[in-house]
């Protein structure tokens, strides 16, 4: 008799040349086990034949479930629909193209029996199917969040974690317009552990992120958990605040010399540096603004179109 179940949540973003090969090899693992479970896939809007492959292997038999997104939300929504969804005791979130090793399951269940509430798998041996540009930019990346933050987090953290049902209820109650569940789950607290892995190369199909998507996900990823970047504009500010008013002196000894007109040329590059830096910080408080303005709509996370749930 098995007691306790466990739900695995899959977001597929047009992966149609993986996940079948994703949802075998779980399911594979997930039978072996001593648990009951159920595998949840959030087709986040793909406009291939993702959502169709995903219907036909969602059969009561087989355990498998799927949620149909109405557009693409992004893979943090898209996770957040599962993990609503999910009625197991524990939540795993694994990325549909394999790199994400499953074998790493057992692994992680062991570790949460063993009295953890989140388990949670950082990439290690950063050198495999990973470019050097990508690993450079998610590097400082995490250096940066680190600084800016108060919450700590692993370089190399991925989604792929299992979380106890109460800590899942914790994320699923936290309203977040843009929620960063890297972030999220660190700043929940509970007992974490973290759990080397090496990643595989995508199996097949492209990754879904360009670099200015990830920028995107940085300055998100900061602004979530950090007011420092106003403090810094703050200080920056009243910084060259100074050194304007130090400059006085010498504008008023230009000017009853009758050296008004030479000092034209360092009068404009000053200027034009203090307007730069004026847009720098209003673009700084911009992006907090911009934040408030989204949240206070309080639009839902995600719709669901359709889902063989009942
Ligand atoms: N994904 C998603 N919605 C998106 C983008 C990605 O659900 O808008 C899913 C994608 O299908 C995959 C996972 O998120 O299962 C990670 O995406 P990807 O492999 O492209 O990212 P990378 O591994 O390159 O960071
Ligand atoms: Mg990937």
């Amino acid at each position: 008799m098995k007691t306790k179940k466990v739900s695995i949540v899959i977001c597929c973003f047009n992966e149609e040349q993986c996940i079948v090969q994703t949802i075998e090899a779980v399911h594979g693992i997930m039978v072996k086990s001593d648990y009951d479970f159920e595998i949840i896939c959030v087709d986040d809007g793909s406009d291939d034949s993702t959502l169709n492959m995903l219907k036909n292997m969602a059969k009561p038999e087989t355990n498998v479930f799927y949620i149909e997104l109405s557009r693409n939300f992004g893979k943090d929504n898209a996770m957040l629909a599962g993990m609503q969804y999910a009625k197991g005791n524990a939540v795993i979130t694994i990325d549909a193209d394999l790199q994400h090793p499953p074998e790493l399951i057992p692994t992680m269940l062991t570790l949460w029996e063993g009295g953890n509430d989140v388990v949670f798998a950082y990439r290690e041996n950063k050198n495999h199917h990973v470019n050097y540009l990508g690993q450079v930019s998610s590097s400082l990346f995490y250096k940066l969040m680190n600084h800016l933050s108060e919450i700590e987090l692993e370089d190399g953290i991925a989604d792929y974690r299992l979380i106890d049902q109460k800590v899942k209820d914790v994320l699923c109650n936290l309203y977040d317009e843009h929620p960063f569940f890297r972030g999220l789950v660190k700043w929940a607290g509970f007992k974490q552990q973290a759990i080397p892995y090496v990643p595989n190369a995508r199996v097949s199909g492209q990754t879904k992120y360009n670099r200015r998507g990830l920028l995107k996900l940085a300055f998100r990823g900061i602004t979530s958990f950090s007011t420092k970047p106003l403090y810094i504009a703050l200080y920056l500010g009243f910084f060259f605040a100074v050194v304007a008013l130090l400059l006085v002196p010498y504008i008023a000894i230009s000017y009853f010399c009758g050296y008004s007109v030479p000092g034209w040329a360092s009068m404009m590059l000053f200027t034009a540096f203090f307007e730069g830096l004026q847009l720098c910080i209003l673009g700084i408080i911009g992006l907090y603004l911009g934040k408030v303005f989204t949240q206070v709509k309080y639009r839902p996370n995600y719709i669901v179109r359709s889902t063989n749930f009942e």
